[in-house]
């Protein structure tokens, strides 16, 4: 089957704009190798189909026609949109056979370890081949006799210099099977038949394809009357329909408050948005997003962690505007062959971070105990970390391409020299907000807050959308992140400053006054006994193992204790569990020197290691502590944690 320019005109939603996009995809001009020019290229065609689904492997042929005289060279993905680590989703792939127009064979000559080489074709090549998968999340492919939950990259091949030819693709059902399919590929008039507009859209479109359950709900964009999209739920889970519908609610709640931060929404390609739930105890937990979906996946269950499950939600929903439209440089166009290493997740996933947590305490959909708490411990993070002194946000975010699932057999020393981006991130988009509402109600500033800022953004980078589906025509950089904080509050100073000091620098953000703004206290924990740092032991009848490298700067790192090093005594008094040990150390106030003993290979010693004040905080509300709230605060805390949405 072709994709046609008739198809697109049928599509729901900005009918019109889409088929004009398509169009123009005939026309964009070559980039790079073999790439062809302005002619209107023929489809790819991919049919997908699942003999033996309980085995977990794939079947796949891809029809190629209308090819250059040269050999086709076939690539398998090696990353995956979304994902900043390799995923080298070769390993999987197996029986790859390959025949011309005439069904002659010609043997696939492999060419690199994701790559075969088709040559002496008659200008058509179909290949086959089975691709193995059993890891049920937003990365990889997994297939069993309940579905086929589909991540592109990890799937389907693709032909060098032809990035730019529409896609089909067809799922093949099997026998006595009645599976339909969820997914952001453009729908046809077969159910079972979708198409894509290029290759960076076919690869950036997950399905699920299985006898999942969905709701679907429209919301109407607050800029625009006449603009409707529609959102649908498509869940493959073991629980009730009850489960379903409330699930749906939620996720209708997430979709109203997070608009309203941006004010519109982006034009979807086919008018519609799908959140693609796999909750299923053998599923892995991995949440992804995507241009027009999500895929989200646990083995939780609705029916007893909701808030967790809806908690992904709200953060890849946020990613519809920051990250797929208003988008880094360093990640457009992806690269699906190599890593895309950026500067700028502290923003992609460190804001959308704080704004998933954010959304959820507007619509009302966690306890502000619970998002407190989440507060503190990753200000703790942050202000804790041994990493900050050696890297700043923006050098944390260069890791990723080590970090993000990234698989390595070496032992690393992470948790010493990495701080996650999402949680830093996270703490720069909560200082920052506070930070510019405190500027505001002081008449120091512009009355803007982070909403604003994202606002902006948007209007400079996202919206702007471009004439490749799929694509955003205007990434920004680093510098441009800076650029609008100065114009958005008119004091470069201020952007100047905070960039400076906390993006790109090593300082933490000073949270107390600015908790203080919305009548939360932030403050010690104000245990009295003494601390040995936060280091992970593992309790046994030896003794405590430490099974991580000992903290920088913590009493145990001070006192020479590493990781595999196991705590044998405190004060000459063996113990046998985490409270017993808890116990022991906390009848001592700080500053106290703690005869330890341990033991190393085998060889048991002793030090003294002293003790330190627990530097970890907690943040309350302050009427919980039978403080009065003053009318400055209750309107600080409603302003910025309350409902936006007006009604
Ligand atoms: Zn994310």
């Amino acid at each position: 089957m072709i994709s046609r320019p008739s198809t697109a005109a049928r599509l729901r939603g900005g009918g019109v704009a889409v088929a004009l996009v398509l169009c123009a995809v005939w026309l964009v001009p070559a980039t790079g190798g073999q790439s062809e020019t302005g002619v209107h290229a023929p489809s790819v065609l991919y049919e997908v189909s699942f003999p033996e689904a309980e085995h977990r492997w794939m079947q796949v042929a891809i029809t190629f026609t209308g090819l250059p005289p040269v050999p086709l060279s076939l690539r398998m993905s090696s990353a995956s949109p979304g994902r900043y680590a390799r995923h080298d989703f070769a390993k999987n792939v197996f029986d790859v056979q390959a025949e011309d127009g005439a069904g002659h064979a010609i043997d696939p000559l492999p060419s690199g370890i994701a790559r075969w080489d088709i040559e002496g074709h008659d200008g058509t090549v179909r290949v086959t081949y089975r691709v193995y998968g059993d890891r049920i999340d937003g990365t990889y492919l997994a297939i069993d006799d309940t579905h086929a939950h589909l991540n592109m990259p990890a799937s389907l091949l693709w032909g060098a210099g032809m990035e730019e030819r529409p896609a089909t693709v067809r799922f093949v059902p099997s026998p006595g099977r009645d599976w339909r399919v969820a997914t952001q590929l453009y729908p046809s008039d077969d159910p079972l038949t979708f198409t894509a507009p290029n290759l960076s859209y076919l690869l950036d479109s997950p399905a699920e394809f299985s006898a999942f359950v969905d709701r679907s709900f429209t919301v109407t964009d607050p800029s625009d009357s006449e603009h409707t999209p529609t959102f649908r739920v498509a869940l493959h889970h073991d629980g009730t329909d009850g489960e379903l519908a409330r699930y749906t609610r939620n996720v209708e709640r997430i979709v109203r408050e997070a608009v309203t931060v941006f004010g519109e929404f982006p034009r979807f390609e086919t008018g519609r948005y799908t959140f693609i739930a796999d909750y299923l105890p053998v599923a892995s937990s991995d949440a992804m997003e995507h241009r027009n979906s999500t895929v989200l996946s646990s083995p939780g269950a609705l029916g007893t962690q909701p808030q967790g499950l809806l908690s992904s939600a709200s953060h890849e929903f946020f990613h519809v505007w920051n990250v797929e439209r208003i988008r880094p440089r360093s990640l457009e166009p992806f690269d699906f062959e190599q890593v895309n290493p950026s500067d700028e997740l502290w923003l992609a996933e460190g804001f959308t971070n704080y704004y998933g947590a954010l959304i959820l305490q507007r619509a009302g959909l966690v306890p502000l105990s619970d998002t407190l708490r989440r507060f503190v411990s990753a200000i703790d993070t942050v202000r804790l970390g041994p990493g900050r002194q050696f890297r700043s946000a923006v050098d944390m975010s260069r890791l990723a391409p080590f970090t993000d699932a990234a698989t390595a057999i070496d032992r690393t020393n992470w948790d010493n020299l990495f701080i996650s981006y999402y949680t830093w991130g996270e703490t720069l988009g909560l200082g920052l907000d506070l930070l510019l509402r405190a500027r505001a109600a002081d008449g120091d500033g512009p009355a803007v807050t982070l909403d604003d800022y994202m606002r902006l953004l948007w209007e400079r980078f996202g919206r702007l959308g471009g004439d490749t589906p799929g694509m955003v025509a205007q990434p920004y950089a680093q510098v441009d992140t800076r650029a609008a904080l100065a114009d958005l509050t008119g004091d470069p100073a201020f952007a100047d400053d905070f960039f400076d000091r906390f993006v790109e620098g090593h300082e933490a953000i000073d949270y107390a006054p600015l908790f203080a703004r919305a009548g939360f206290v932030l403050a010690p924990q104000g245990a009295r006994g003494g601390w040995l740092g936060a280091a992970p032991f593992r309790f046994g009848r030896e003794g405590a193992r430490l099974i991580a490298p000992a903290p920088f700067g913590s009493p145990l790192y001070d006192a020479g204790i590493e990781r595999d090093d196991v705590v044998v005594s405190i004060d000459g008094r063996p113990f046998s569990s985490a409270g017993q040990l808890d116990q022991a150390v906390a009848n001592h106030p700080p500053g106290e020197r703690l005869r330890v003993g341990y033991s190393r290979r085998g060889d048991i010693r002793t030090v003294r290691v002293t003790l330190v004040q627990d530097p970890r905080l907690t943040l309350v509300a302050q009427e919980r502590r039978g403080q009065r709230l003053t009318e400055a605060q209750r309107q600080f805390r409603a302003g910025w944690l309350g409902s936006q949405i007006d009604d």
